[in-house]
């Protein structure tokens, strides 16, 4: 078959099960793909041929002896943010160029159980920060839909590899929108679950009251079948929840349209940066989930315009923290011939980190200290449990909050936005973290560049299963999120 490439998770799996295909074919076929397209695309910082196939053949023996489950055998992209044990994990860092981990993150271990065959380990900005991809250490991954533009960041290369169809299903991390605005970018749909539903454990460490960790694919019903192999309570994260997992493939008819209560937020949709090409596409959404059967209702969310003073204070402050154990003595970028310890630390942390993370770890650093600690972090707090309260104000009148998941379509390459602009582009994200909410992005319909346009649904506490339901049940009666960039359509 020479389409395989283009089959949906439900699809692979019942072609593996009725035996039309090998877990080795499907493997086979994905590693040609990424040898003739992603030098494009850029996408893997490491392919793990050998671990695919070994992996691969592994899982036609378990279906040969009938031990098989929905998932074994087919192959996923790792963001390069998660520790897998013998394969480098980079997290897009010179710092971490070297780093081989001695164990499997959590999420990589669950999806070895299930049967999951590693692709390899994909591309993201340094550390996570960002909203490009272009601040990784490996350079630029393109955006399949216009080489040129970015795919979003960070989980920037999680997105391009199922776009381009270089894998069926990526791993994300999602600290402040990674899931979902770089879904948005790409016309793919990606879940940032509740915080504390994924474990962390194993995740190179951002901004832990914030990091979450979700499945990128191309619909939320390929979302769910991962998502079902990454949730669950761990017990080597403590801030993961012992709460029983829900069959999210199994629920994605439970929720009802009808009669859902959708809230618009009044002051999302008068934000300044707000494109005017992806306001008009995520009005027609909502028209169009209004046709199936859900009520619109005009929400507040007062506290708008303190998210990206909020969490561009309490981010930075955990990383700053964080990112301390990076000091060139244990493992990591090691600076060489240092004077002494003094110097090794300042000279393997200035030559190992990239601008924008030494730019996070000064602000951090300089909000946690003590004479600004009160001002600025312990304020910063206090904001955020406002912020909270306000979302769940709202979800006593609504079920589900819409909104844009980032105000423009995917950037230019080297667009050079500063900063404090750069971060402006998350106002739509980061609030949902701030609170621990899980949240969608789904596309949506193109910009007049045909560049992908993505709603985003906010959830209450837990209902991963509902937003996963709602989203499916609006693809079920459109085909945004079967259209595919030119460059998928390319056989190897
Ligand atoms: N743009 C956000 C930041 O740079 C995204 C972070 C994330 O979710 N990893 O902090």
């Amino acid at each position: 078959m020479t389409d395989l490439h283009r089959l949906s998770i439900r699809e692979i799996s019942e072609g593996l099960a009725a035996a039309k295909f090998s877990s080795r074919e499907l493997t086979e076929h994905y590693l040609k793909r990424i040898a003739k397209i992603d030098p494009q695309v850029r996408s893997y910082v490491t392919v793990t041929n050998d671990v695919a196939l070994a992996q691969a053949d592994a899982a036609d023996a378990l279906r040969q002896a009938d031990q098989a489950t929905a998932l074994t055998g087919i192959p996923v992209a790792h963001k390069d943010i998660f520790c897998t044990q013998g394969i480098k994990t980079s997290a897009g860092s010179k710092m971490l160029d070297n780093f081989i981990s001695p164990y499997d993150a959590t999420v990589v271990a669950q999806g070895k159980n299930a049967g999951l065959v590693t692709l390899g380990k994909v591309n993201m900005d340094e550390f996570a920060m960002g909203s490009t991809s272009e601040s990784s250490f490996y350079g630029a991954t393109k955006n399949p839909w216009a080489l040129d533009h970015v795919p979003g960041g960070s989980s920037g290369g999680s997105a391009a590899v199922v776009a381009a169809d270089l894998a069926p299903f990526a791993t994300g991390t999602d600290t402040g929108g990674s899931i979902r605005q770089p879904a948005s970018f790409c016309g793919l749909t990606g879940l940032k679950p509740t915080y504390g539903r994924v474990s962390r454990y194993g995740i190179i460490a951002y901004a832990s009251s914030l990091d979450q960790a979700g499945p990128m694919a191309r619909s939320a019903e390929d979302c769910a079948y991962l998502m079902n192999v990454m949730a669950g309570h761990d017990a080597k994260d403590s801030t993961s929840m012992d709460k029983a997992v829900e069959d999210y493939v199994a629920n994605l008819n439970a929720t009802t349209l009808k009669g859902l209560r959708i809230g618009i937020p009044k002051q999302y949709f008068n934000v300044a940066g707000l494109d005017a090409a992806v306001k008009a596409r995520v009005e027609e959404s909502l028209k169009k989930l209004e046709e199936l059967g859900a009520v619109l209702v005009e929400i507040d969310l007062n506290m708008t315009e303190s998210y990206v003073p909020t969490y561009y204070l309490i981010a930075p402050a955990e990383a700053s923290s964080n990112l301390s154990r990076y000091d060139g003595v244990r493992y990591g970028y090691r600076a060489e011939n240092p004077q002494d310890i003094l110097d090794l630390y300042k000279r393997s942390r200035s030559e190992g980190f990239g601008a924008e993370v030494q730019r996070r770890i000064l602000i951090g650093t300089y909000a946690l200290s003590a004479g600004y600690y009160d001002a600025y972090y312990v304020k910063a707090q206090k904001v955020r449990r406002l912020i909270q309260q306000d979302f769940l104000k709202a979800f006593e009148q609504v079920d589900v909050i819409a909104a844009p998941t980032a105000p423009t379509t995917a950037y230019k390459i080297g667009a050079s936005l500063d900063p404090v602009e750069m971060y402006l582009g998350d106002i739509y994200t980061i609030a949902v973290n701030l609170a621990g909410l899980p949240a969608i992005s789904a596309p949506v319909g193109f910009d007049q560049d045909h560049l992908p346009v993505g709603l985003q649904l906010i959830g209450n506490y837990w209902s991963e299963s509902q937003l996963l339901s709602v989203v499916h049940q609006y693809q079920q009666a459109t085909d945004w999120h079967t259209q595919r960039a030119a460059i998928a359509e390319e056989n190897a």
